[in-house]
């Protein structure tokens, strides 16, 4: 038998008993019945950082707790919820959608048995009952999740998933880290879960219990992963010691393992000097998503991405298919910027038909990637540097607080006070389906009518309803035809 690499990690947390992990559970969850409440919400993608109750229901399971879990709850069921034998009720609470099922479930479910957990600044914002998830609780869920997919309607909570067609079958998430340090502007998940917290942001499930969980469901022929961390590249030496345990495991040849892994642009380029990208094609990965947002330089800088080169060269050397995950609309967006992300994504990216594959597959609208999304606590200034909603001065309008992934909930001045230039070419025959995946109306071209006004006087004169103009817009500066 060969021993285990011993990599440590200075993420990972101090072991704890199971004694030590259930007096961290709130009061309710010792020998009572607990039952967790997920709110439904029109958010589809909610991304890695929503993962947090599947985690938590998890490692409730593991320590012996009775938990019932009641996902895409509609408020108006309340009095379908059990109330006598109940100690607690652990309520979920992600995006303003949920906010007033929550409300209408604290004030209706028993007095003092209600508390909230998911995204902090919004639960502390509507004054509600807070759980604050402690770390190791997490970790315990990291490691124990696999056994519980069975109570789970959706198990893979991100838009990541075997979306290309030439991949087929299950993909079960799994968590080998939680959290990311890197603090880009407009992340929820680090905003969450911050750099300065006494964990440093991130959570590691040591190699030797990380491996055995890894085998258990080998044996159980799962052989389809997406690593759900951040960024499963931040931590180098271990990250090496993951994807060559898993290139030596047979299932890697025999049964094709197909894996999807997340990274950060500069660890995964970092990653790659020192490792070479064949171990991570020997592990069965195939697939590497990269948070591209913008190929404009600037405005990927003030996004706090960096630069654009280490994308050019991942593109150029990586022989695995990378998915670049781009953004809309951050402050500073124009229609300049949009031509050079779509011309890095017609470059280096997939193909519309693909990318219309990958949207299907989520039963979302979209495809020319996330528009940028504000939740409540996190706005930004003139400067997209993040101030409190308190002492908020925007920099364009706000139609929605609302972070409804594909739909904009703000358009930057930015953009709508930017001047059309020319038309970069007609429109053709195959652009019609990023039009329709957006559900918005084609612009009408016109030299005469458009060139030199802005984007905003020319919403207006076509569009009905401004926020359809604005994404039309930017769907057609994004693939060349407005420049
Ligand atoms: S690298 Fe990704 S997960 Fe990390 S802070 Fe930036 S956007 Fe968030």
């Amino acid at each position: 038998m060969t021993a285990l690499p011993t990599v440590t990690s200075k993420y990972e947390l101090a072991p704890r008993t199971n004694d030590e992990l259930r007096a961290m559970l709130p009061k309710g969850s010792q020998g009572g019945r607990t039952i967790m409440i997920d709110p439904v919400s029109p958010e589809f993608n909610r991304g890695s950082f929503c993962y947090m109750g599947y985690l938590l229901f998890s490692a409730m399971q593991d320590l012996g707790c009775d938990i019932t879990i009641l996902e895409n709850f509609c408020a108006a069921d309340v009095d379908t919820i059990p109330q006598v034998g109940v100690d607690q009720y652990l309520i979920v609470l992600w995006n303003h959608t949920q906010i007033e099922h929550v409300q209408t479930l604290i004030r209706f479910l028993p007095r003092g048995k209600c508390l909230v957990f998911g995204f902090y600044g919004m639960i502390e914002a509507q004054h509600l009952p807070v759980y604050q998830v402690p770390a190791s609780i997490i970790q315990r869920g990291m490691v124990t999740y696999h056994r519980n997919y069975r109570f789970f309607k959706q198990i893979l909570l991100s838009d990541c998933d075997m979306h290309l067609k030439e991949f087929s079958g299950q993909v079960y998430p799994f968590f080998t880290t939680y959290g990311c340090p890197r603090g880009c502007n407009f992340c929820p998940t680090t905003l969450n879960f911050p750099p300065n917290s006494p964990e440093g942001g991130r959570i590691a499930t040591p190699l030797n219990e990380l491996f055995s969980v890894l085998r258990e469901m080998l044996d159980k022929d799962m052989v389809g992963f997406h690593f759900t961390d951040e960024d499963f590249y931040l931590d180098m030496d271990r990250t090496y010691a993951v994807v060559d345990w898993l290139s030596k495991q047979p299932e890697a040849i025999e049964k094709r393992m197909q894996i999807i892994t997340l990274g950060e642009r500069h660890t995964v380029a970092a990653f790659a000097k020192r490792y070479g990208w064949q171990v991570l094609v020997d592990a069965g990965i195939k697939l590497i998503e990269i948070g591209l947002e913008s190929a404009e330089e600037d405005l990927g800088k003030d996004m706090g991405k960096g630069g654009i080169k280490v994308c050019r060269k991942i593109a150029e050397e990586c022989p695995i298919h990378v998915l670049w995950l781009t953004m809309a609309f951050y402050p500073g967006e124009t229609i300049q910027s949009l031509n050079k992300t779509g011309a890095f994504m017609k470059e280096n990216g997939l193909t519309a038909d693909e990318l219309y594959e990958r949207v299907a597959t989520n039963g979302t609208h979209g495809g020319l990637g996330q528009f940028c999304q504000y939740y409540e606590g996190f706005m930004l200034d003139k400067n997209g540097k993040r101030i409190s909603v308190d002492n908020v001065e925007l920099e364009g309008t706000v139609f929605s607080r609302r972070p409804l992934r594909l739909m904009p909930s703000f358009i930057p001045y930015s953009f709508q006070n930017d001047v059309i230039k020319g038309i970069g070419r007609p429109f053709e025959a195959s652009d019609d389906q990023w039009f329709d995946n957006y559900r918005v109306d084609k612009p009408v071209l016109g030299q005469g009518f458009m060139v030199g006004k802005t984007v905003k006087q020319v919403v207006e004169e076509q569009y009905a309803n401004p926020l359809d103009g604005y994404i039309a817009m930017a769907v057609a500066a994004k693939i060349g035809v407005l420049v």
